[in-house]
């Protein structure tokens, strides 16, 4: 398999201090992931996922450890260097980072564009923002607000803003955790098609077993740590699921049909 390695931990550690109680969010994680996976990261609720990605991305501080993103230690850029390489080389599904309800589809795509240090015209910016809200199907709603389109319309717009840049990897927090299941199942195609065509990088945590399937590997988590073996953590999760460990998928990953 490739050796080349986009994400790369040893050793994470991440404490909440709150001033009341002392919360030890990430005990020691070592994570590889490499250029081109879909991984889907699962575990049970306040097991660490989403203070994992929000770490990994930069977005939040670690105490100890390290993390390198392709190659490079973001928490050694000072705060202008690490933002500009995020909005250039990262995109983002999160719930918090909600549209701007002022703002058309298309404006709130092009953000990222505008937010770089590349210079891109405001024509281009548009052009850009158009493909991509093509690419997610929402080519007739360019100009509509937020609040005038659904849940799940809503949501492919953050993953179209997500891929305007065409960023090397793309962070999922419960990408389709509101929706109903035809669209997370659009969502998904979306992002494995994205995922072929482009080489890019996706890293979504999901509670669902049927989104975790679908990815090329299912990274495990407990009290803060990555589960060597997952049947300890999956429980009731369908057999199928267990067949695809991370050693299994390291010796020999899947080989993907085209979701299109
Ligand atoms: P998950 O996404 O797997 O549900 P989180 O990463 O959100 O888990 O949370 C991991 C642990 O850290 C939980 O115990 C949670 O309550 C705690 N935690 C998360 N964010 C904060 C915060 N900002 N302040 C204090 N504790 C937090
Ligand atoms: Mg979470």
């Amino acid at each position: 398999m490739s050796t080349d390695l986009i994400i790369h931990t040893q050793s994470v550690v991440k404490t909440y201090n709150t001033g009341k109680v002392i919360v030890p969010a990430l005990r020691g994680v070592d994570l590889d992931i490499f250029r081109g996976e879909m991984v889907a990261i699962m575990g049970p609720s306040g097991c660490g996922k989403t203070t994992l990605l929000n770490t990994l991305s930069g977005l939040d501080e670690i105490d100890s450890g390290l993390i390198e993103i392709d190659g490079r230690n973001l928490s050694k850029m000072d705060d202008k260097t690490r933002t500009r390489y995020r909005a250039e080389n990262m995109g983002f599904v999160f719930q918090f980072y909600n549209l701007l309800p002022v703002l058309t589809a298309a404006e709130n795509v092009e953000m990222p564009l505008l937010l770089s240090e590349k210079k891109v015209s405001a024509k281009e910016a548009r052009r850009r923002a158009q493909e991509a809200l093509e690419a997610v199907g929402l080519s007739t709603q360019a100009n509509q607000l937020p609040g005038e389109l659904s849940g799940g319309q809503q949501q492919r717009v953050t993953i179209a803003r997500a891929l305007v840049n065409a960023p090397a990897i793309v962070w999922a927090d419960e990408p389709t955790g509101d929706l109903d299941s035809q669209t997370s199942q659009d969502i998904m195609d979306l992002m494995r098609r994205l995922n072929q065509e482009n080489n890019q990088t996706f890293v979504i945590v999901t509670h669902s077993p049927e989104i975790g399937a679908q990815a090329d590997r299912i990274i495990w988590m407990r009290d803060g740590r990555i589960e060597d073996n997952p049947a300890a953590v999956a429980g009731a999760l369908p057999a199928d699921l267990l067949v695809r460990t991370p050693l299994d998928v390291q010796a020999s990953p899947l080989k993907l049909q085209p979701s299109f």
